[in-house]
């Protein structure tokens, strides 16, 4: 049976707006009560990046999460919420974003993300996992990502929103594990997807991000809510309204690799409004961050300045926190004096630096040659 996946239009963040089109998004896959029966343990999962503000659209915003955990509790489910944010505790980034608001005033309980416990997934590439118990121990899972564009994997939505179910510290690890192959680094974010295995996505592309995603892009609005069952199939979904190229996204790009069910689009059942009717007039992509020429690692890794695109500082802007410093997972980062360098030789080009940066002070520099291939892509 094909996956389905319901989109709808969406205009703004007005509270009865997205209740009433949340109901209407979810009502062809069967309403809410198809995923949560009474008495279960739901895990809302939003998007909680970082302590941003909802208006920045890093994090899921807060009405889209106060319309899934009321549908929810409707549906007699006892409602968690929660996260494990890059940078900071998850409390305080949910009580800047607007979220612990939400759990406050609709009677949720917040999901600490303080634990974690080591899997063993079967039969895949990664023989050990290690997730938040928070994630082990809910009957029901709903992903509730922000659709953004990510500068390593291109965009973030359904598959890559579960990155969260890694606490803290760990993050990093699994960034070093996968160092510069985005293909390899793909596959666990799809390995891990499988794992979390989230009844329902539900992902809020009201007002997206384009650009320097996921922490210092410019929102857009993208005016569209977007739902089911398989977080591939909805990305898909996501892909195809947004007209970029499935190969452009590395989860997608490894999950049609490998044949996984849900990732082509023309498996899709679309139901609601069609990608291309919600498709925006304009959306800048994350642009490229390596170029493969197809050429051996031994020549690859000379080039690496000039095939691949990395962060630099900007002096002016950077105030010498040591956030970056503190979650750069290779250590590529020191602060001496009153600045602040990064090693390229030792940069895996994970970008955790500029998602976390509170002051945007991280602009990302392409290699020449990435901007030649680029020029000569746009001709
Ligand atoms: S680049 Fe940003 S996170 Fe890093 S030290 Fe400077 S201000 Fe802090
Ligand atoms: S400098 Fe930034 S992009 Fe490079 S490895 Fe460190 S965190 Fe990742």
């Amino acid at each position: 049976m094909k996956p389905k996946v319901s989109l709808l239009r969406t205009p703004n963040y007005d509270r009865k707006i997205v209740e009433s089109h949340l109901r209407r998004l979810l009502a062809p896959l069967g309403g809410m009560e198809s995923f949560v029966r009474p008495g279960q343990k739901v895990l809302v999962k939003p998007n909680m990046l970082s302590g941003k503000s909802p208006e920045r659209a890093v994090t899921t915003h807060p009405e889209v999460v106060r319309g899934i955990v009321q549908l929810a509790q409707e549906a007699g489910g006892r409602v968690f919420v929660g996260d494990s944010p890059g940078v900071g505790s998850p409390r305080q980034v949910a009580r800047r974003s607007g979220i612990l608001a939400v759990i406050e005033e609709t009677g949720a309980e917040f999901a600490s993300f303080s634990d974690s416990v080591r899997i063993r997934p079967r039969g895949g590439t990664f023989h050990e996992l290690e997730i938040a118990r928070d994630i082990l121990d809910a009957d029901v899972i709903i992903n509730l990502p922000k659709l953004k564009t990510h500068q390593m994997m291109g965009l973030t939505g359904g598959v890559k929103n579960l990155f969260g179910a890694v606490v803290g510290m760990r993050k990093p690890r699994l960034h070093l594990q996968a160092g510069t192959d985005k293909a390899f680094f793909a596959l666990m974010l799809l390995e891990l997807a499988e794992q979390v295995a989230p009844a329902l996505t539900v992902v809020d592309a009201i007002i997206g991000m384009e650009g320097e995603g996921p922490g210092s892009g410019d929102p857009i609005t993208l005016g569209a809510l977007i739902a089911g069952a398989s977080p591939l199939a909805v990305d898909a979904a996501a892909i195809a309204m947004l007209g970029i190229s499935p190969q452009d996204v590395w989860t997608q790009a490894e999950a049609l690799r490998t044949g996984r069910p849900g990732s082509r689009i023309e498996e899709v059942e679309i139901l609601g409004d069609s990608p291309e009717d919600l498709r925006p007039s304009r959306f800048r992509s994350a642009g490229k961050t390596d170029v493969n020429f197809g050429l051996p690692p031994f020549l690859k890794n000379p080039l690496k300045k000039a095939l691949t695109a990395r962060p630099v500082v900007d002096p002016i802007l950077c105030e010498h926190c040591g956030l970056c410093v503190e979650h750069c997972p290779p250590r590529a980062m020191a602060i001496s004096g009153e600045s602040l360098r990064i090693d390229d030789d030792r940069c895996i080009r994970c970008f955790c630096c500029q998602e976390l940066c509170p002051r945007g002070a991280l602009p990302t520099r392409q290699g020449l040659l990435l901007r030649l291939s680029e020029f000569l892509n746009k001709k």
